[in-house]
């Protein structure tokens, strides 16, 4: 029930298919996104995992930065998971490199080390619906180093942010569309849905309103965008 919602998923490289098994099972239209003007008519981007620096390289060939930029611009919601939050995030280390910055965190790439290279876990998620326990697959996957003050942290594994929301930027260390819980991308489809029913407000107050996980649990879940998006997520 997501009205006609239109969600790209970035094919260039990677995880793409099973976004867009995903985003099709919460109802919402999926679309393979191979060239930088496939993005004007949507209404929301998933940048999968896969290996960032093929991404970059790729998503530099085909000019996708200043259109991707521009999507951001128009308040359109972006979701990157993985080797998609390595690219949204504003800083990169291990080793450094370009980032879109569009979202106030830091990461280190492959962070969890050898021994833990890949691994499927449960982590606590805090969404509209309160707090519940979701698996966790983490493929040499980045970790949430620093956030920034206008970050909200929605999911958390071992203490760690792994799932964090500024504004219309959504972005998962682990990848949720390798599970067949569609909690995150329901989630991000109400965020789609808010968004482009001009709810830009709501959005302010989730930032001045950090999230119970790391701090005081004065609030429960965190919020949902939108009336009409807290009936959606419910399953
Ligand atoms: N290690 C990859 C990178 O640094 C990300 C892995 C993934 O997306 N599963 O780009």
């Amino acid at each position: 029930m997501t009205g006609g919602l239109r969600i790209g998923v970035l094919a260039l490289q990677g995880d793409f298919a099973r976004h867009r098994a995903a985003l099709e099972q919460c109802g919402a239209e999926a679309i393979e996104v191979r060239r930088p003007e496939e993005l004007a008519d949507l209404d929301g981007l998933i940048i999968p995992g896969g290996e960032s620096t093929t991404l970059l390289k790729l998503m530099d060939a085909w000019n996708f930065v200043p259109a991707i930029e521009k999507f951001h611009a128009a308040g359109k919601p972006i979701f990157g998971t993985c080797a998609g939050l390595i690219l949204l995030a504003r800083e990169v280390t291990r080793p450094s490199q370009f980032s879109l910055g569009l979202i106030d965190v830091g990461v280190e790439r492959n962070a969890y080390g050898r021994q833990r290279e890949s691994f499927e876990t449960r982590g606590t998620v805090a969404l509209a619906g309160g707090r519940r326990e979701i698996e966790m697959v983490f493929i040499r996957a980045p970790r949430i180093r620093r956030l920034g003050p206008g970050v909200e942290t929605l999911a958390t594994h071992d203490g760690e942010p792994v799932l964090a929301q500024q504004g219309p930027v959504l972005v998962a260390a682990f990848h949720p569309e390798l599970t067949e819980d569609l909690t995150v991308h329901r989630y991000f489809c109400a965020l789609v849905r808010a968004a482009r029913a001009g709810v830009g407000p709501v959005f302010e107050r989730r930032l001045c309103r950090r999230n119970s996980l790391l701090g005081e649990a004065s609030e429960g879940a965190a919020e949902a965008p939108s009336e009409s998006s807290a009936r959606e997520r419910k399953p």
